[in-house]
């Protein structure tokens, strides 16, 4: 079953429970003859303490850089040493834009779920969303977070999904997202995934409402087979599967980009565990089988699958399943599965799988070009004490001889000037709706700073954003009630 030339791994044994698990996942993955030469590396708690920012040394990016592959324990982000963490570090040095995170119903687990098959993946985006951390206090009382979902971002992370789903043989993918509120960021999504699912004519695409999605994996779960998300609904939901099938000992992951991939459990670092040979090291184990599938030891991958569920069917499994004091020890289980390597299980069924083709984008940085486009007009951000209708006022009047007129303002969202007769609880933070008053076609960026010289001879702006058409389209959403 071994491989020719041996396959450089980064193997990084990570924070508290990391270096049990990894070397179980080592262990086995040896066991089966792979040829795989591991390059052992450090980051995460130590790294943190030597001073390091970024939890991740020059050296173990080198080394991965080199291997352009990875299997890595948990590591901790330790409360005062900087604020990064060094998973999120390493996602984004590598671009590793897809996050899979399967499950699947396992021999010997007890779950309400037992018996129905749950056999699902999550692929979530890995790189934009709320997850690119540019969060802004605008006042002293309003917080803002950026979500961002760019166009090729999205095709990227679709084009993954329906690839993953072929390479699996998986008949349906679902894309989950809350286009219906979010129309332009989770939209951008839902759109790149009807555009590109016409190129997999042998799998079936669906839409679901993410809210919708989540009452669903509760109540039937058996009827997803791959789930497309964007970063904070793939957060949420893959937890939530996890659950499914016996929690976080049992779920596996990769964070797969057209360079480099890097495989590791969904779990973290359980510290009150660490050192007592007493965790499941499975969700790291299947990280491995997930690893040696994308390297092309399809056979390898398939040996160590059985030999878990032949294991566990056995009725081998650790303390977390079955009590701590009846638990077999992560060492002694990791022997019974490398004893078992070679056998096959009958009662469950372990996926063919075919090698997974990487989506390849146009690298254009203007990745979506118009032929028209213009801005029409300006939402500026207000910190004010006054009412809305004071404010209201004293920007109609600033305004007056400028190209812009206030359109309207609200406040936490809700429209506040004109008054609606809405009961609304008005904070000092208010978006100010400005609109060019005739059809200029493009309103020069002079227009713009005019208007933001007149504001600020009476109130405190922090935030604009420019209002703009693309291709005739406009670019922001209307306010409730706005025409
Ligand atoms: P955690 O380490 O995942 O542990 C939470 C609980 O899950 C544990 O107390 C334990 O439950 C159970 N658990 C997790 N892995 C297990 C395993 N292999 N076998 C048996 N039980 C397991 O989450 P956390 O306590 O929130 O985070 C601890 C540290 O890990 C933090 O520093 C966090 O930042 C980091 N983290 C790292 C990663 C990563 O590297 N990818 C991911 C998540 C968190 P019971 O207590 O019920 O027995």
């Amino acid at each position: 079953m071994s491989s020719r030339t041996p396959i450089p791994v980064t193997l990084i044994p990570g924070d508290g429970i990391g270096p049990e698990c990894v070397a179980a996942a080592q262990r086995i993955v040896e066991a089966t003859g792979a040829s795989i030469e591991w390059d052992e590396q450090t980051a995460g708690a130590d790294v943190f303490e030597k001073g390091i920012a970024s939890g991740v040394p020059p050296e173990t990016m080198d080394s991965i850089g080199r291997t352009r592959v990875a299997l890595k324990g948990p590591l901790a982000t330790p409360v005062g040493f900087g604020e990064k963490s060094a998973n999120v570090t390493l996602r984004k040095l590598y671009e590793t834009y897809a996050n899979v995170r399967p499950v699947r119903e396992l021999p010997g687990v007890k779950t309400p779920y037992s018996g129905r098959g749950v056999d699902l993946i999550i692929v979530r985006e890995n790189v934009e969303d709320l997850y690119a951390g540019i969060e802004y206090m605008q006042t002293p009382g309003v917080a803002q977070a950026l979500k961002l979902i760019s166009v090729k971002g999205s095709e990227k992370i679709a084009r993954f999904a329906f690839e993953y789903a072929r390479s699996e043989g998986r008949t349906k993918v679902a894309c989950a997202t809350k286009s219906n509120i979010m129309k332009f960021s989770e939209g951008t999504l839902k759109r790149a995934f009807e555009r590109v699912a016409p190129d997999y004519p042998e799998i079936e695409p669906w839409h679901v409402i993410v809210d919708n999605c989540a009452h669903q994996l509760v109540k039937r779960p058996e009827q997803f087979e791959v789930i497309c998300t964007s970063n904070m609904n793939g957060d949420i939901l893959s937890d939530l599967t996890s659950a499914l099938v016996g929690g976080l000992g049992f779920a596996p992951s990769a964070n797969i980009g057209n360079e480099v991939a890097i495989f590791e459990a969904v779990h973290g670092s359980a510290p009150k565990y660490a050192g007592k040979n007493v965790i499941n090291p499975t969700a790291v184990i299947l990280s491995a089988v997930l690893m040696l599938r994308y390297l092309g030891l399809f056979e390898e991958a398939a040996a160590v699958e059985h030999a878990v569920f032949v294991t566990m069917e056995s009725g081998t499994l650790t303390g977390d399943v079955v009590g701590y004091d009846r638990g077999t020890s992560t060492t002694d289980y990791t022997d019974a599965i490398i004893a078992n390597l070679g056998k096959r299980t009958d009662t469950w069924t372990i996926r063919e799988v075919k090698p997974l083709h990487l989506p390849e984008l146009s690298a254009d940085t203007d990745y979506v070009k118009t032929t028209s486009r213009a801005v029409v007009g300006l939402d500026v951000f207000v910190e004010s004490p006054l009412s809305p209708g004071e404010l209201g006022a004293s920007l109609m009047e600033l305004s007056h001889d400028t190209r812009l007129s206030l359109k309207m303002i609200s406040s936490r969202g809700t429209k506040v000037f004109p008054p609606t007769g809405a009961i609304t609880d008005t904070v000092d933070h208010y978006r100010c709706r400005f609109i060019t008053k005739e059809n200029p076609g493009d309103l020069p960026d002079e227009d713009v700073h005019q208007l933001l010289a007149r504001i600020s001879r009476r109130h405190r702006w922090m935030h604009i954003e420019k209002l703009q058409e693309f291709d005739g389209e406009l670019g922001f959403t209307r306010d409730q009630g706005e025409n």
